[in-house]
């Protein structure tokens, strides 16, 4: 087996995100696509101890895990020292040993780490604001985040965005929107913004892992994360059977019973979309009444691999890393009655938290979910002059990726007005 080995999915937003983050570190890695390959898929479970996700990602003799994983190595300084134990790359050095580490040309890299406008995410809304402030030339940074290209990268068709008569895959249209902002000089790249400094201008984005680069403008677009349901199982057996992204994990559930959380639009979509795989898709609704539109609602109802239970609540997710998920233990909200839904999935989709805890200490008005709302002046200004907002962050809302990348737009426009009238000392 190779040093580095990757196994991924076709589809698959967090196997690119880890892959964007290996290739950050200039490392060569081998990839293994499992997808419709069942001997691979089995080979990838066994060496992971079970792992009914990918991608899984092997470092030596090391089995990392998850994206998750290989993020929070890197988020601690410990992926870098654990590559350079493995890693052979161009030009032979061992990854992490960076030859800016040295302190003059540390000092020399602060004036090439700074540009006119900084963009925190890289969903829908912070690729527009790209693609604004390029060709503004304003040659914006865009920080990706943990989660490479947002919400729309783990969704397959979007079907509503204007343009696309036949629908595209949110993948294929990220990959779309990043080209169009390079093309005009945007720059993305891999990292995660820790702390931001706005007390002064220019301000200061911290990324994990210490890198500083400064900007006169910042557009924060960091999107929002998908809820938990906070019930005992649910955390430990990620990965092992509980997951929030049907895309990346429906190939492992093939002809095997799973359940869905939630009643919103996310949740029937996922619900239809594993009905390709599974052989029962039993949804676990906390009211008598879908939150999806009536389109989504009466397709989920339609379709006869769909089961629905109503006026259900999840109290428990049973099994452990070793058996995987057994069962959903759910409430009847109305009798209290108990019930072992016994399943091989479980797939949560109950909405999304605001990525806004950068934000937090910072004077910026938010509201008691953490949204980002108006202050005394309209969105995308905030409280803090130079800082801009866009997507998911404020709008709790609309939530679409044609609103998202609507926000980003406004966003842009406004920043570079903002920036041209300081420049004429207006
Ligand atoms: P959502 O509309 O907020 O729905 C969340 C669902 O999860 C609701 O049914 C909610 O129940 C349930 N829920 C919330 N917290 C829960 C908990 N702790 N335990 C159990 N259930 C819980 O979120 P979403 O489905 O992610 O959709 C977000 C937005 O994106 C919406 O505007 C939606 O229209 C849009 N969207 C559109 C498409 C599309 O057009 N193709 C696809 C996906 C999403 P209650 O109903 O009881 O509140």
């Amino acid at each position: 087996m190779p040093d580095i080995l990757v196994y991924t999915k076709t589809f698959c937003g967090y196997c690119v995100w880890a892959k964007r983050l290996l290739e950050s570190k200039d490392v060569d890695f081998a990839e293994v696509n499992v997808s419709g390959d069942r001997e691979l898929m089995q080979q990838m479970i066994q060496r992971s101890g079970g792992r009914l996700t990918a991608p899984q990602i092997f470092i030596g003799s090391i089995h990392v895990g998850g994206y998750d994983e290989l993020a929070a190595l890197e988020a601690r300084g410990e992926l870098d020292t654990l590559l350079a134990k493995h890693a052979h790359n161009g030009s032979d050095r061992p990854a992490g040993d960076d030859p800016t580490n040295h302190q003059a040309e540390k000092e020399n890299a602060v004036s090439e780490n700074h540009r006119p406008v900084i963009i925190l995410g890289s969903g829908c809304a912070g690729l527009t604001a790209a693609i604004y402030t390029a060709r503004a030339n304003l040659t914006p940074l865009v920080i990706s985040g943990r989660e490479f290209g947002g919400q729309l990268y783990t969704t397959t068709d979007v079907e509503n965005f204007p343009g696309f008569p036949e629908g595209v895959q949110g993948p294929d249209l990220i990959e779309n929107m990043k080209a169009q902002a390079e093309r005009f000089g945007a720059e993305i790249m891999i990292g995660h913004a820790e702390k931001l400094e706005v007390a002064e201008r220019p301000f200061g984005v911290i990324l994990e892992g210490g890198a500083r680069y400064t900007c006169d403008a910042l557009i924060v677009a960091t999107g929002a994360s998908p809820k938990e349901i906070g019930v005992p199982g649910e955390l430990d057996l990620r990965g092992y059977g509980v997951s929030t992204c049907a895309t990346c994990d429906a190939a492992f559930f093939r002809d095997r019973p799973i359940a869905v959380v939630g009643g919103g639009d996310s949740a029937l979509e996922e619900a239809l979309f594993l009905t390709k795989f599974a052989s029962k898709v039993t949804i676990i609704h906390r009211r008598d009444e879908f939150r999806a539109s009536p389109v989504m609602a009466e397709r989920a109802l339609a379709n006869e691999r769909v089961e629905m239970m109503w006026n259900t609540q999840v109290k428990e997710f049973v099994g452990s890393s070793k058996t995987g998920l057994q069962a959903v233990r759910t409430v009847d909200v109305n009798t209290g009655e108990e019930q072992d839904l016994a399943v091989d999935g479980c797939f949560i989709a109950i909405g999304h938290d605001p990525n806004t805890a950068l934000l937090r200490d910072l004077a910026v008005d938010l509201d008691d979910l953490g949204y980002v709302t108006e202050g005394d002046r309209p969105l995308p200004y905030t409280a803090i002059e130079g800082v801009f907002v866009a997507g998911d962050i404020h709008d709790h809302h609309y939530r679409q990726a044609i609103t998202a990348a609507g926000y980003g737009c406004r966003a842009a426009l406004d920043t570079e007005r903002w920036l041209t009238n300081r420049l004429m000392g207006a």
